[in-house]
């Protein structure tokens, strides 16, 4: 393959931009920094100062974690090519018209750095993305040979997990996929209309070209892997993207729609939701940041659509599009749907106890295969893994409930609504009485005039640990 001469365009950028002169450890401050918006990665990283007597010291910038398959935790140095770019897209801390301090790394620095952190035992893999630098063939050139030398020069056989840049060649996103574990190309936006608004340079049919491109090789993959013993590899963990909530005014279920048809005909492996910050002023943009709720909810309803065999449509319905702020996805589909309720553990099918709050894959899985040699009952159920806090309001053993369970409003929220994190006025103020499950959800119907997520963003929403957030679950 031959490559572009992009590194007369690189030094010709820098010496525009000044950033020749910064220190490596200035490139790494400014990189790492502008990468933090990118959240294909599940967790943050930890700021600790090094101690007389003790060794080592952590630097919170630039490493965060990631889930390998086995469900291994892994740090990933998590850095951008660079923050400089052509674009303009509103909503994003390196736009062309934001005036923040520009930095750009040789594939060489960049390579070095890797290792020298692999070195030191700091990562154990990497994840890169870039700003624009000239084109997006230029940028690809950027990136391919730092990976190429980290894995070709250096033999590094660690994670890495890169941003493909619409736009790119074909041959340059091959490249890139041959290279690294994980590759993504970001949605950015829910629809079309927002990219155009919200990021002109971009386009629907940009966007979707590439991830086309790289689910035909990855089916291809799969295709020479059931016949040949040894094939090229591309891209072993799949392709991901990354969409920007609360930016624009798309519903939940919009969203959740786009998500499931991406799954289906990408086949990604994840879509990365990523709340909205506000990083300059616009006035096409939101004054507040997105709640992080409303991204956590959608991790939720997300894990359903993957996980639980749920659809779009099941969850939220034209009427009401937007996930609630008190009841996680799959509790608030269960109180929707009383006539299935309560559900004989003795008789239900797998993908039945799959829909009950509280029941997992693994804990219907169990409940399934122990029911064969004896009658459970619920203290069998919480020794298989079934959180009976919230199951218990939907599940019979041998026809009979919980025993002492009080359907009492106090009692249905505290255990439903475990995962609120909104403040108590949110709820209101309402009078505590027993109520039968009906009684309940009638009730609930009554609460949905509560404002939706969308609306909540000013609501005082404690933050919570990204970690915590991304990884999602019913
Ligand atoms: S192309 Fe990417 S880096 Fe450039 S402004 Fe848009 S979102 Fe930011």
């Amino acid at each position: 393959m031959r490559f572009s001469p992009c590194y007369a365009i690189l030094f010709a950028l820098d010496a525009n931009s000044g950033v020749n002169n910064l220190e490596l450890m200035d490139k790494l401050r400014i990189l790492t920094g502008a990468a933090k918006y990118d959240v294909a990665c599940t967790s943050s990283g930890v700021d600790r100062k090094g101690i007389p007597g003790a060794l080592g010291n952590s630097v919170a910038a630039g490493i965060c974690h990631s889930f390998a398959a086995d469900g291994r935790c892994i740090s990933l140095l998590k850095i951008l090519m660079s923050n400089a770019c052509i674009h303009d897209c509103k909503y994003c801390a390196c736009r062309s018209s934001s005036n923040t301090e520009r930095a750009t790394l040789t594939p060489e620095e960049l390579a070095d750095l890797t290792i020298s952190f692999y070195r030191r035992n700091y990562i154990e893999g990497l994840f890169l993305s870039s700003g624009v630098v000239g084109s997006a063939d230029i940028t690809t050139e950027l990136m391919i040979r730092a990976i190429a030398r980290l894995r070709e020069v250096h033999g590094f056989r660690g994670y890495i997990h890169a941003k493909g840049i619409p736009g790119a060649a074909p041959a340059l996103v091959e490249r890139l996929g041959r290279l690294v574990d994980r590759i993504s190309i970001n949605i950015e936006l829910p629809s079309e209309s927002s990219l155009s608004a919200l990021a002109p340079g971009k386009n629907k049919a940009g966007i979707l070209a590439p991830m086309g491109q790289i689910a035909g090789m990855l089916e291809q993959r799969r295709q020479e892997l059931a016949v040949y013993r040894h094939v090229r590899p591309f891209a072993p963990g799949g392709q991901a993207t990354q969409m920007i909530v609360g930016a624009s005014p798309e519903t939940d279920l919009h969203i959740l729609r786009l998500s499931q048809g991406l799954y289906k005909r990408y086949r990604l492996r994840r879509v990365f939701y990523s709340a909205y910050v506000p990083v300059g002023d616009s006035r096409f943009l939101p004054e507040v940041a997105a709640p992080l709720l409303r991204e956590h909810r959608l991790y939720q309803a997300d894990f359903l659509l993957r996980q639980y065999g749920f659809d779009a449509t099941e969850l939220l319905d034209p009427d009401a599009p937007w996930l609630d702020a008190r009841l996680d996805p799959k509790c608030l589909w269960a109180l929707r749907n009383p006539q299935i309720f309560p559900m004989e553990v003795q008789r239900a099918d797998y993908l039945q106890l799959l829909r009950v709050p509280g029941v997992g894959p693994i804990s219907a899985q169990r409940i399934v295969e122990a029911r064969r040699t004896t009658p459970l009952c619920f203290d069998a159920l919480k020794k298989l893994g079934v959180v009976l806090k919230r199951a218990q309001y939907f599940l019979t053993c041998q026809g009979k409930a919980m025993p002492g369970l009080r359907l009492s409003q106090e009692n249905v929220y505290r255990c439903l609504a475990k995962d609120c994190r909104v403040a108590p006025s949110v709820f209101g103020n309402r009078m505590m009485q027993q109520v039968s499950m009906s009684d309940l959800v009638q009730d609930f119907r009554l609460d949905a005039a509560l404002p939706p997520l969308s609306l909540l963003a000013t609501q005082p929403i404690p933050s919570e640990p990204a970690g915590e957030f991304a990884r999602g679950g019913a």
